[in-house]
């Protein structure tokens, strides 16, 4: 499968890596939208939230345990904000579901 998220998370794809467990994988976004912005993926491929079920919804539980951990780690003291897009009404780019955490300024209260 050539999925660009697949070999970031094989090594296969070079990537500034902020975390790692067994479940997840987080990098510094290639063209960040704001001072942060990290992009958190499950290792196992799941395109989109479209396809979250309760066989891999451990995945995206133990994002959200991670993610605290991805934003102190990050500096953000003073919020952040974590966003996934679904199709392309949302403009979903790489169809591996991924979490956007920005941060490091404040945010636009608009986001659509
Ligand atoms: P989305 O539009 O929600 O699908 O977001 C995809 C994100 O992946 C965009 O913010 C891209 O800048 C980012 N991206 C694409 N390729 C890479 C890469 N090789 N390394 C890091 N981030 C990437
Ligand atoms: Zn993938």
């Amino acid at each position: 499968m050539d999925c660009i998220f697949c070999k970031i998370i094989k090594g296969e794809i070079p990537s500034k890596k902020a975390y790692e467990d067994s479940y997840c994988y987080a990098f510094h976004d290639i063209n960040p939208q704001a001072p942060t912005h990290i992009l958190v993926v499950p290792k196992e491929h799941i395109c989109c939230t479209d396809m979250i079920n309760a066989e891999n919804s451990v995945y995206v539980a133990k994002i959200f345990e991670a993610i605290p951990k991805i934003a102190a780690e990050a500096g953000l003291k003073n919020g952040y904000r974590v966003i996934t897009n679904c199709g392309d009404d949302a403009c979903q780019t790489v169809k591996h579901l991924h979490f956007h955490i920005m941060g490091g300024r404040k945010l636009p209260e608009n986001m659509g």
